[in-house]
């Protein structure tokens, strides 16, 4: 079955095309990751797939379903969550208000009148348990290593119970150690059933965890297919070593 499928989707800045005609297709179940060169419309792919800004042209479906230009509210709705290439928590927020938040943003003020409900503070300790910084509940996220913020970003992406989950350079300025629990993470999400899209610089783990991989070079797909394909592919060594 189709995960999320994107038909011709264009995006130009000042008149120079970021994303050009990407059509790109995931199926459900499956740990994808999409690499290319600097530059190549990555982060402008998530950021058109999660209605942060809107297409020139193409369509965003999403389970069949048309999400082209819908507000991103609505598309984390749909089911589809994301992770920030600079990890977005709340600083002055405790890790237990921002996995609070994620899930009630219009509520803020009743939440930090501490009113919010126990079956979603239950579900909030869930998440921090499975990312193993329960014990840092009551600390403020400013305090926490930027390791540990990228586990609450992740956490806090799942309280809304996401069946696509996009991640943006995960391992990111994060220590060997931490990468290594994120990929377990990943693996064991989607042994439970989430479809994942990763934008990774770091190959070994690109390589390593991803069932499938996708190559975007200057706005659009190049290339698809199994690891073991894509390092071997004469297109993806010239789009990124020139060969
Ligand atoms: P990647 O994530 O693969 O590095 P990006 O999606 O960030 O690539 O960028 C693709 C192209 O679009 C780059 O040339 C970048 O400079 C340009 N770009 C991205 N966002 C903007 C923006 N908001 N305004 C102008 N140009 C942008």
């Amino acid at each position: 079955m189709t995960s999320l499928r994107t038909e011709g989707l264009t995006k130009s800045f000042g008149g120079v095309p970021a994303v050009h005609d990407a059509t790109v297709e995931l199926r459900e179940g499956r740990i994808n990751g999409l690499i290319g060169p600097n530059g190549s419309g990555k982060t402008t792919f998530f950021n058109l797939v999660t209605g942060m800004i809107r297409p020139d042209s193409g369509l965003v479906l999403y389970r069949g379903r048309d999400l082209t230009r819908h507000a991103p509210h609505r598309i984390a709705h749909a089911g589809i969550g994301r992770t920030f290439q600079l990890c977005r928590v709340f600083p002055r927020l405790t890790v237990l208000e921002n996995m609070l938040v994620a899930v009630r943003r219009t509520r803020l003020r009743e939440l930090l009148a501490g009113l919010h409900d126990r079956g979603e503070a239950e579900r909030a300790r869930h998440w921090l348990r499975r990312m193993g910084i329960e014990h840092l509940e009551h600390a403020e996220a400013r305090d926490l290593s930027y390791g540990q913020q990228k586990l609450l970003e992740l956490a806090a992406v799942l309280m809304a119970e996401p069946d696509l989950v996009l991640l943006d350079e995960p391992a990111g300025g994060v220590n060997p150690a931490l990468i290594d629990r994120i990929v377990t993470l990943v693996r064991e999400l989607n042994a439970e059933g989430r479809t994942f899209l990763v934008v990774e610089h770091n190959m070994d783990m690109v390589m390593g965890m991803c069932d499938h991989v996708i190559v975007f070079d200057r706005g659009a797909p190049i290339a698809a297919g199994p690891p073991s394909a894509i390092k071997e592919d004469p297109r993806v060594l010239e789009a990124y070593l020139g060969v």
